[in-house]
């Protein structure tokens, strides 16, 4: 997959704005670096309030025909938008690990054919997206119209950057709306790429529009825009909050994905070697950077000196290496600024008396790749679960171990933290599962499972992990408006 080059040999993005590749208005760029490497990669358009009125004006010209087209249309578009990410899948898996860190197996098997998921899933769901209808009483029918919004901003986070853009983009262009959509500036390759795959199809110009740049500028400009009528965004609690505020004094529609502080709970009775195994998957996978990690592992205290020496000796074998290498397991952190969060979070874990059992430091590579943003994974153990380590999400590849003795304990410890995204449980006592699934504060809750994921289901957080649902119809529900339509009729023949 080719971009434009800078004269310092950086690859150079634009904006896609009304189906032309155009710089940020005011001529500003920014640069940033390769994970692995910790050299200067991309040139970033700088954009502001400026790009965004032209984005808006662009989707909103194309509103109009785009959601007169059928259905099936619609969908058609996004199925070829899916072939076409198939197509391209090995460049699209390439980018993706070059700009974020993360194992190019990673993005081969997860980010880039569930990003072409994404599409084929809501191309199929809109064919099936049905309106309710109410008869009370004879004469009289009620039926439930849903309307695409207009013109819908989606604003998506950095970890798993095409998959969580298209998890957005997919379901609002499926209902008929135009989008205009801010990737994150830390990893906005893939997304550029989407830009130039809609134009090499000949995507509508003006229904898809991405404007790149930072989130206090472009981002927030998107929010406020008052032509934007609804703000589908992933990242964290503190961007939701601020995003949250700027909508509400709008009344715009927000859905809002944020951060989490996942329990992983394990019961004596589970099945050791295998929760071992899936734990660790758990807590490590993407470099511990999926908002669905479990990062407080809560293990009850009969199996925890077992369960914490077979652990420990899985995370000390997991290596960070080269992302590009296809054996490599852990790649590298997404940004200097993170990796210096996440070295800071491991050293205030040791300051408050946690016991590094693995990892605890950064990891050096050699050669090209001693400049990049490597973290060994770390578990650590011996820390209260109200501690700032236990309470504060760090995003990284970063797990404590807490011992527990009951089941009403683990649900305190579990449920005792301002987020409520996910949690998993591990026990093979069906009445444990289900007693805990019902009390865990949590939008999902994993079984002997972690990961496994359905697109139909409600996706999203429990307090300050999230404000509303994406995923199947809730997706469709938050793009569209309702309209009830109540038509009285005469019941007599002939009147
Ligand atoms: P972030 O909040 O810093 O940024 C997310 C996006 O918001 C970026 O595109 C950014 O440019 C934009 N942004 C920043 N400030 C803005 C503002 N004032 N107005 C509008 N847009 C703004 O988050 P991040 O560091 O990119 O992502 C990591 C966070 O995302 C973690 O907290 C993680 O848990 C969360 N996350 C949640 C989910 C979920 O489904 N709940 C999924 C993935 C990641």
């Amino acid at each position: 997959m080719s971009a434009e080059k800078t004269a310092s040999g950086l690859t150079a993005l634009s904006n896609f704005i009304g189906g032309e590749f155009l710089p940020a208005r005011n001529g500003r760029t920014f640069e940033k670096c390769s994970p692995a490497t910790g050299e200067p990669a991309l040139s970033i358009p700088d954009s502001d309030a400026a790009d965004i009125e032209l984005a808006v004006a662009g989707a909103r010209a194309a509103f109009p025909s785009w959601s007169s087209l059928s259905v099936s249309q619609r969908a058609e578009w996004l199925f070829k938008l899916s072939r076409a990410i198939r197509d391209r899948l090995e460049g699209l898996a390439f980018a993706e690990t070059v700009d974020n860190g993360k194992p190019i197996s990673v993005s081969r098997t997860v980010d880039i054919p569930r990003s072409a998921q994404n599409f084929e899933f809501f191309a199929e769901a809109i064919t099936q997206f049905a309106s309710e209808s109410h008869h009370a009483e004879p004469g009289v029918v009620n039926y439930t119209l849903r309307q695409p919004l207009g013109v819908v901003g989606c604003i998506s986070p950095w970890n798993l950057p095409l998959y969580l853009l298209s998890w957005k983009i997919a379901p609002a262009l499926a209902a008929g709306n135009t989008v205009v959509a801010k990737p994150s500036e830390v990893t906005p390759l893939t997304a550029h790429h989407l830009a130039r795959i809609c134009a090499e199809i000949g995507f509508p110009k003006g229904v898809l529009n991405i404007v790149h740049g930072r989130g206090t500028t472009a981002g927030a400009a998107l929010c406020t825009h008052p032509g934007v009528k609804a703000v589908s965004f992933t990242g964290s609690t503190r961007t939701g909050g601020e995003i949250a505020q700027v909508c509400a004094s709008q009344f715009k529609k927000v859905s809002l994905e944020m951060g989490g502080k996942n329990p992983t709970i394990v019961f004596s009775d589970c099945d050791l070697e295998r929760t071992v195994a899936e734990v660790l998957r758990a807590s490590f996978s993407n470099q511990g950077q999926i908002c669905l990690c479990g990062s407080r592992i809560l293990v009850q205290r009969k199996i925890y000196d077992r369960f914490r020496d077979a652990l420990a000796a899985g995370v000390r074998a997991l290596h960070p290496g080269n992302p590009l290498d296809e054996s490599t397991k852990q790649g590298a952190l997404v940004s200097r600024e993170h990796f210096e969060k996440v070295l800071g979070a491991i050293e205030q874990a040791k300051i408050l008396g946690g016991k590094v059992l693995a990892g605890g430091r950064p990891a050096q590579l050699p050669g090209a790749l001693a400049g990049g943003f490597f973290v060994e994974p770390t578990l650590i153990e011996g820390l209260p679960p109200e501690c700032a380590t236990n309470q504060e999400e760090i995003f990284g590849p970063v797990a404590t171990l807490i011992p527990f003795d009951t089941e009403d304990e683990a649900l305190e410890i579990a449920n005792g933290v301002r987020y409520g995204l996910a949690a998993s449980v591990w026990t093979t006592n069906l009445s444990t599962a289900h007693r805990m699934a019902a009390r865990l504060e949590a939008g999902i809750v994993w079984i002997n499972c972690w990961m496994l994921r359905d697109l139909r289901t409600p996706f999203g957080g429990w307090k300050e992990s999230g404000v509303g649902r994406e995923g199947g119809l809730e997706a469709l529900r938050f793009f569209t408006e309702p309209k009830n339509v109540c038509i009285q009729f005469s019941t007599v023949p002939g009147a």
